[in-house]
């Protein structure tokens, strides 16, 4: 059951593996860490990733909107697995029962949180 940390090889190919994570940790329970090649680190709140899910189901294939709403997704998600796919992205099934969720690597990159990246402000969630 569960995970702590996974580590996830890095592919040959120097500029792809800029945008890899070395590791994906757990941060209590509605947090996730990713530390990445460049030595790069942010935190992700579940439900920031979870509301960020690129899916067939979260977001219109046609249009691009968002299906999903940060208003519908509980506060204490939870990733109840993470897992590596191949070797650009991740697969985290939630505990909202929600499982489809494939996030590629560069689309984890763009959410960065970081005040460095500060793609969205984190006090938001
Ligand atoms: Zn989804
Ligand atoms: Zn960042």
């Amino acid at each position: 059951m569960g995970y702590s940390t996974i580590s996830i090889r890095s592919p040959s190919d120097a500029m792809t593996r800029l945008h890899t994570p070395t590791e994906i940790a757990k941060v209590g329970e509605t947090a996730i860490r990713i530390k990445w090649e460049d030595e790069h680190e942010g935190s992700y709140t579940t439900r920031y990733l979870r509301a960020s899910c690129q899916c067939a189901a979260c977001v219109d294939e046609w249009t691009g909107e968002k299906r999903v709403s940060m208003d519908s997704i509980p506060s204490d998600i939870r990733a109840l697995k993470i897992a590596p796919v191949g070797q650009y992205a991740i697969h985290i099934d939630w505990s909202d029962g929600h499982s489809t969720g494939i996030y590629a690597f560069d689309v984890l990159r763009k959410l960065c949180p970081c005040s460095g990246c500060l793609a969205l402000p984190l006090s938001a969630f």
